[in-house]
């Protein structure tokens, strides 16, 4: 197998958005040719007029943008062998069918859509192949004009050899031998001159020098449709590997049942692109039983389509947002704020423009919360909190943990320290702690479990000497005021 010049596809119909299969085989692609430092090409296949639409195209750019799978040639970059929108290649597949008419390797069938589908009901019910009968296979001029005289819309077929077998020697798969007699005289232009998917995508290869086709493997049983095309045209066959199809955690393949299957929908949960790429890499392939994490450039120079499995690939969400988490405690404290600022403002918790000093404050509690949260979706209601005055209380976590009776004294204790505390700041505050759970004589869980409960509303949230610091003096006061009081009535109220 050669690896000089290498040219790899992805050749996604803007039908829907970037689901993760397609990014996986985006992915694998772009590694490909990245690692033989040859050339990724993007084509849009969009001949089906009435599924194909603009939002989609934008979404998967988008989607591919977003992962940094970033394409030497297509929409935008252009490219020696352009056209790469196949709307725009119409003339080329109609010079190809006219080439396959003029030798006799394809011919027009009048056959209607209705005849077919009545003739291949009857053959059913007669137990006989429902494959295209061939009646249209050696008309004579007369017998054309006749029926275009009809009225019909002639498709092209093309002349399947039918003895004998195709083989493919699949760079994942291996060797697979299809039966040339399963093959049908099969659709290469349509009868509104379309050309179908299995005759544009071998013109489309072929002339943008693709080497490698990789794609997933519910494309396996076209392969040998395409290959008898490159034949017949005298083309060079590419190489072909077929990615292992991806399944749900209930071994059925990956749908919306899962989950979410488009790609923005993971970049608009919180998912870091990074921590993404690395997760669909694994879906399939594998550089070792205990090495998972890899950067994009680790996995440009590991990557091989020989550690690519033939089985089935399972889409472990879990795993997904453990990986993210790691990604996320990887991030810089500068660029974590930035990724969380529009995220705290799309939610109204700050304003659209803030100032240094506000800035400095979404950094503090950023990076307080970092380790906890596994998406930047989570850190939303994980700082909700710091933003909000109106806190909402977990009523078990009042009832357990407020409402004991040493609680409004010794939050009174606390106050009247906290308030003369110079300056407001961890150690300062953790100072503090020390002083009251003396005074007290408890142990200092004690003390600060009501205090997180009476600032957080919660049992749970990062260091308390760190959430004071970060909420700031008189949102610290406020909320122990506040508590104290909630913590006196519930008291009162158990007499
Ligand atoms: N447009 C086809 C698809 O989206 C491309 C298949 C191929 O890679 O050949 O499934």
């Amino acid at each position: 197998m050669s690896t000089a010049n290498v040219r790899t596809r992805f050749a996604p119909s803007p039908t829907g958005f970037l689901h993760v299969g397609g990014a996986r085989t985006a992915l694998f692609n772009w590694l490909y040719a990245r690692h033989y430092g040859g050339i990724f090409v993007l084509r849009i296949e969009d001949t089906d007029l009435e599924r194909s639409t603009e939002e989609s195209v934008t979404a998967i750019l988008e989607g591919l943008e977003w992962l940094g799978l970033t394409w030497d040639e297509g929409p935008g970059c252009g490219g020696d062998y352009g056209p790469y929108f196949q709307s725009e290649r119409l003339d080329i597949y109609k010079y190809y069918v006219q080439r396959l008419l003029d030798e006799d390797k394809a011919y027009l069938c009048y056959c209607t859509p209705e005849e077919l589908k009545a003739r291949r009901e009857e053959a059913l019910a007669q137990g006989r192949d429902p494959k295209y009968d061939r009646r249209c296979a050696q008309l004579t001029d007369a017998e054309r004009k006749a029926l275009e005289a009809e009225g019909r819309q002639p498709v092209v077929r093309f002349r399947s050899n039918d003895v004998g077998t195709t083989e493919v020697n699949d760079l994942i798969r291996g060797q697979i031998i299809f039966e040339n007699g399963m093959l049908d005289d099969f659709v290469i232009q349509k009868s509104d001159g379309m050309p179908t998917y299995n005759f544009a995508v071998v013109i489309d290869d072929h002339l943008m020098k693709i080497t490698h086709v990789i794609r997933g493997d519910d494309h396996i049983s076209n392969t040998p449709r395409q290959i008898q095309v490159y034949q017949a045209l005298d083309f060079p066959v590419p190489e072909f590997a077929h990615l292992p199809m991806i399944l749900g955690n209930d071994k059925t393949r990956l749908s919306k049942r899962h989950g979410a299957t488009s790609v923005t929908e993971y970049r608009d949960q919180g998912f870091l692109p990074k921590a993404m790429v690395n997760y669909l890499a694994l879906l399939g392939w594998s550089y070792s039983a205990t090495d998972t994490l890899f950067t994009p450039e680790e996995l440009i120079e590991k990557f091989s389509l020989d550690r690519v499995s033939r089985n089935p690939a399972v889409f472990d969400m879990k795993k997904l947002e453990w990986m993210n988490g790691v990604y996320l405690r990887e991030l810089d404290p500068e660029e974590l704020t930035g990724l969380v600022i529009p995220r705290l403002q799309k939610e109204g918790l700050l304003p659209e423009s803030i100032d240094a000093a506000a800035r400095e404050r979404v950094k503090k509690i950023a990076v307080s919360l970092q380790s906890r949260i596994r998406t930047l979706a989570e850190f939303v209601p994980s700082s909700r909190y710091f933003f909000e005055d109106d806190i909402e209380y977990d009523p078990a976590a009042v009832d357990k943990i407020l409402a004991r009776d040493y609680v409004p004294d010794m939050f009174a204790m606390l106050l009247d320290k906290l308030m003369q505390v110079e300056p407001f700041t961890e150690d300062n505050i953790e100072q503090v702690f020390l002083e009251v759970q003396e005074e007290v004589g408890r142990k200092l869980g004690d003390v600060i479990q009501p205090v997180r409960v009476a600032v957080t509303g919660t049992r749970v949230s990062p260091g308390m000497y760190e959430v004071l610091a970060a909420l700031g003096r008189p949102r610290t006061l406020q909320r122990l005021k506040a508590a104290a009081e909630m913590a006196k009535a519930k008291l009162a109220g158990k007499d």
